[in-house]
C-alpha cells in the first residue's frame, strides 16, 4: 500500500500552496500531490485577470475592511464573515509571498505591483500578470513544489474518498496510462479538486472541471454547501464560451446591445460595467430576452451583446489584455482593435462545495468535523462567495486557504498513527466497479447522456430559475441517471482508456447537477447568482443561511446552517 503522512488531490493553485506550506514548516512530513491532469495542466493556469489584495499601490485610500465590505456585499450577504476577514486581512502577505517565490506581477512604472479595477471592487487592488495571472502563479507554485520534494502523481485518477467511522484514511485511484489500481493511506486526505463548470453546456471551464471531488465527498456521505449558487460569467465569447476576462471592463471596456446603448446604465448606474457578475450576467440576459441582443449579421434579436474595447487603443489592448484580443481572433475571427467582441453569459464559478471551517477541515454537519479530511479551493466552501463572488478573489481564496489548510495540517498529524484499512477489500471494489463499466452491454453512448444533461442543466437551472422548470429538470435528470446505468464502452482495454474516465466523469456531473437542481428549488427566494422568476426578491427571515445538502441515491436531505455576521449587517444590495 502506498503511504504519506499527507496526500493532497489536485495540483492547482489550492493544492499546490498546501503542499508548498506543509513542506516549509515541518520538512520531514512525507507529502503527495495527486491530480488527473498535469499539475501545471490544472485550471489554475487558466485564470486572467488577477488576483485582489489591498497592496495599497495604486489607491492608498483602500483597506482590508473595504475589501471584507465590497466582498460581503458582492456575496448577497452570505458569505461567512470571520472567513471574509481572514482572507481580506492575509491578502497583502500572499501576494508577497508569491512575489518572493518567482511569480512575475506586471508593474507600475516605479516597479511596485500594479494593481486594476475588477466587478464590485471600490477600489484599483487587483494585482495581475497582464491577462496571464494564474499562468504566472501556478507555474511558479509547481516548480516549488518540486523543490521541496513533494511527490507528484499526475494523470492519476481518484476514483474513491476511503471514510471510515467519519474518518478520512486515503484513497482509491488509478493511473490512467496503464489502469493500474491502488490504495494510498494517510493521516490527513486533502481535497482540492477545483470546480464544475461541465455541467452546463457553455463554459469557461476546462475539460478537466466534471466536480469529481465533489461527488466522491457526497458519496461518502457528507454534505455539500450552497451548491445553488452557480457563477455565470457575463462575458463569455460567442459562441465558444470561453472566457473574456473581466480584465477587459477592468481596462474600461463597454457592454453595448444592439442599439447602440451603454444598457448597463439601467441596471447598475454607479457602477457600469463594473457591477458585480451576477447582476451584469442577469442583464445581460435581459437584454438579450427583450430582443436587443445582436446577430452575427449585426441585425437585431441575436442571442449575444458587443463587448467594445476599440476607445482603448491598440497599445494598451495589446499590452494590458493580450490573450483576451488573442482568444477573439483565433475562435471568433474578430479583431477587436477594430471590432466589437460577441459576448454572452457563460458558466464560471461555484460558489458552493464541500463545507470547510476556516482551518480548511471538512464540516460533517453544522457542528461537526471530519477527522483527518480538509479541502480548500474553488472545491470547498468556506464561504468567503457566499451567493455570488467577486472576479479576483478566487485566486486569493485558493492562496489564503490553500496556505492555512496547509499550515493546520502540518499541526494536525503531528504525533498521529497512519491509520487501519483493508487494502484489499477497497482494491477488489475498485477492480469490480471498473470492470462492471467495461462490461456493461448497455444501449447508450457518453457523449449523448452527458450532451442530454448538460442542455437539461443549461435550460432548467440556468441564469432564472422557477419551481415548474427545476422540477421538470429534476425528472429528467432521474431518466438520465438510469440511462448512465446503460452507457456502452468501445474501448476495453487498460492503456489510456480516455473512455473509461469519461464514464466515471460523467456519474460525477449526475451528482453536482441533482445537488445543485435540489438546493436551487429549495431556496425559495432570490440571493446572488440564485434568482428564482417565483421569488424575486431576497428573504432573510427565511434564507439567510446555508444549504447543506446530503446526498443518498434515495434522495437529497436538504438541512441549513447558520451565515456568521461579525461586521456588516445586511442591507439591500444596489449599485
Ligand atoms: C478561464 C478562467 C479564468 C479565471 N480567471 C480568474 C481570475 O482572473 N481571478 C480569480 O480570482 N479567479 C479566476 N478564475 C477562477 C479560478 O481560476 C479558479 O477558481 C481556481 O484557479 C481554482 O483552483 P483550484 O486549485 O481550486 O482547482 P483547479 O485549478 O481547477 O485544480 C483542480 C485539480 O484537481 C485535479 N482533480 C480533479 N478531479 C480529480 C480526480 N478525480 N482525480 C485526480 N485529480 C483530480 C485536477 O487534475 C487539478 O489538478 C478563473 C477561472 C477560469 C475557468
Amino acid at each position: 500500500m502506498i503511504e504519506y503522512d499527507v496526500v493532497i488531490v489536485g495540483g492547482g493553485l489550492a493544492g499546490s500552496r498546501a503542499a508548498v506550506e506543509i513542506a516549509r514548516l515541518d520538512p520531514s512530513l512525507s507529502i503527495a500531490v495527486v491530480a488527473k491532469t498535469h499539475p501545471i495542466r490544472s485550471h489554475s493556469v487558466a485564470a486572467q485577470g488577477g488576483m485582489a489584495a489591498t497592496l495599497k499601490n495604486v489607491d492608498e485610500t483602500d483597506s482590508w475592511e473595504a475589501h471584507a465590505f465590497d466582498t460581503v456585499k458582492g456575496s448577497d450577504y452570505l458569505a461567512d464573515q470571520d472567513a471574509v476577514a481572514i482572507l481580506t486581512q492575509e491578502a497583502p502577505d500572499v501576494v508577497i509571498d508569491l512575489e518572493h517565490m518567482g511569480v512575475l506581477f506586471s508593474r507600475l512604472a516605479d516597479g511596485r505591483i500594479a494593481q486594476r479595477a475588477f466587478g464590485g471592487h471600490s477600489h484599483n487592488r487587483t494585482c495581475y500578470a497582464a491577462d496571464k495571472t494564474g499562468h504566472a502563479i501556478l507555474h511558479e507554485l509547481v516548480n516549488n513544489l518540486r523543490r521541496y520534494g513533494v511527490h507528484i502523481y499526475d494523470e492519476w485518477y481518484v476514483m474513491r474518498l476511503i471514510l471510515e467511522e467519519g474518518q478520512a484514511k486515503g484513497l482509491v485511484m488509478f493511473r490512467i496510462r496503464d489502469g493500474e489500481l491502488a490504495v494510498v493511506r494517510a493521516k490527513a486526505v486533502m481535497f482540492a479538486t477545483g470546480g464544475y463548470g461541465r455541467v452546463y453546456n457553455t463554459t469557461s471551464n476546462d475539460y478537466a472541471s466534471t466536480g469529481d471531488g465533489l461527488a466522491m465527498t457526497a458519496a461518502a456521505g457528507l454534505p455539500l454547501e450552497d451548491m445553488e449558487f452557480v457563477q455565470f460569467h457575463p462575458t463569455g465569447l460567442y459562441p465558444a464560451g470561453v472566457l473574456i476576462s473581466e480584465a477587459v471592463r477592468g481596462e474600461g471596456a463597454y457592454l453595448i446591445n444592439s442599439e447602440g446603448e451603454r444598457f448597463m446604465q439601467r441596471y447598475a448606474p454607479s457602477r457600469m460595467e463594473l457591477a458585480p457578475r451576477d447582476i451584469t450576467s442577469r442583464s445581460i440576459a435581459r437584454e438579450i430576452r427583450a430582443g436587443r441582443g445582436i446577430h452575427l449579421d449585426g441585425s437585431a434579436g441575436g442571442p449575444f451583446v458587443h463587448l467594445d474595447v476599440r476607445h482603448l487603443g491598440r497599445d494598451k489592448i495589446m499590452s494590458r489584455i493580450p490573450f483576451a484580443w488573442e482568444e477573439s481572433h483565433r475562435l471568433a475571427g474578430v479583431d477587436a482593435v477594430h471590432e466589437p467582441i460577441p459576448v454572452r453569459p457563460t458558466v464560471h464559478y461555484s460558489m458552493g462545495g464541500i463545507p470547510v471551517n476556516t482551518e480548511g477541515q471538512v464540516r460533517s454537519s453544522a457542528e461537526g468535523l471530519v477527522a483527518g479530511f480538509f479541502a480548500a479551493g474553488e472545491t470547498a466552501c468556506v464561504s468567503v462567495h457566499g451567493a455570488n463572488r467577486l472576479g479576483s478573489n478566487s485566486l486569493l481564496e485558493c492562496v489564503v486557504y490553500g496556505r492555512r489548510t496547509g499550515a493546520a495540517i502540518a499541526r494536525y498529524v503531528q504525533n498521529r498513527k497512519l491509520p487501519d484499512l483493508n487494502e484489499q477489500d477497497y482494491l477488489e471494489q475498485a477492480k469490480q466497479q471498473i470492470q462492471a463499466l467495461i462490461d456493461r452491454p448497455g444501449q447508450y453512448r457518453i457523449a449523448e447522456i452527458r450532451q442530454a444533461f448538460q442542455d437539461c442543466m443549461t435550460e432548467h437551472c440556468g441564469v432564472f430559475r422557477t419551481e415548474a422548470l427545476m422540477k421538470e429538470g429534476l425528472e429528467q435528470i432521474k431518466i438520465l441517471q438510469q440511462q448512465a446505468e446503460q452507457v456502452y464502452l468501445d474501448d476495453k482495454g487498460t492503456l489510456f482508456n480516455t473512455e473509461l474516465i469519461e464514464a466515471l466523469e460523467l456519474q460525477s456531473l449526475l451528482i453536482v447537477g441533482e445537488m445543485i437542481l435540489t438546493g436551487a428549488l429549495n431556496r425559495q427566494e432570490s440571493r446572488g447568482a440564485h434568482a428564482r422568476e417565483d421569488f424575486p426578491d431576497r428573504d432573510d427571515t427565511n434564507f439567510l443561511q446555508h444549504t447543506l445538502a446530503y446526498y443518498s441515491p434515495a434522495g437529497i436531505e436538504i438541512r441549513y446552517m447558520p451565515v456568521n455576521i461579525t461586521m456588516f449587517q445586511p442591507q439591500e444590495r444596489k449599485y
